[in-house]
């Protein structure tokens, strides 16, 4: 199972989570739902959003333009939601230097074989897309450290207690927080 199932099932668990859709200029695969599991634009419009700096982060993966809209992820945090945003690294360290407070969760199959094993079983890359993916996500390990927590991705239910418990605290955290600046 991947991010994907994972994040599936943590919107179901936890209500007060909102999926930042994303915008790419990869095409859709399969089965992939404009609006739904991105928003499937074309490299002429990304950029203009980039010129127009519609973007909370934007990166480049295996070709392809990924990025986060600023609008999309502050309408939910004016409604009181959080917000999680499945994204690589170069992008989270964007992220960061914009919000750090937000919670930066790594996580990685149990190992890459596993990951090129889930993609063969997606049967929607390329042989030369999987290599390059597999390169990306080789690569991607040394930024493990840098993040507030590393969830190995194994078992879905586990997995799934493992993030909720992360989300959970930090939002205590947080409670706590306000409640100690509000009192000075
Ligand atoms: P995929 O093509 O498999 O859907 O995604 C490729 C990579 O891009 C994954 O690591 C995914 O997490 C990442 N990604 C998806 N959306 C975004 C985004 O908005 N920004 C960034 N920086 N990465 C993203």
């Amino acid at each position: 199972m991947g991010k994907d199932t994972l994040i599936k099932r943590l919107l179901e668990l936890d209500r007060n989570l909102r999926y930042s859709v994303s915008c790419t200029t990869r095409p859709a695969r399969p089965g992939e739902v404009d609006g739904v599991d991105y928003a499937f634009v074309s490299r002429e419009r990304f950029q203009q959003l980039i010129d127009e700096g519609a973007f909370l982060e934007h990166a480049t993966y295996n070709g392809n333009l990924y990025g986060t809209l600023t609008e999309r992820v502050e309408r939910e945090r004016d409604a009181g939601h959080d917000v999680v945003l499945k994204i690589e690294v170069q992008g989270a360290e964007q992220v960061r230097a914009k919000a750090p407070d937000g919670v930066f969760i790594f996580v990685v199959p149990p190992s890459v074989d596993e990951l090129v094993r889930r993609q063969v079983k997606r049967n929607t890359e390329t042989s030369k897309d999987m290599t390059a993916r597999r390169l990306i996500a080789t690569r991607e390990m040394e930024y493990a450290s840098r993040y507030d927590h590393v969830v190995v991705n194994d078992e879905l239910q586990r997995t799934v207690a493992e993030v909720l418990a992360i989300i959970h605290s930090a939002r205590e955290r947080d409670i706590q927080d306000k409640a100690r600046s509000s009192q000075t």
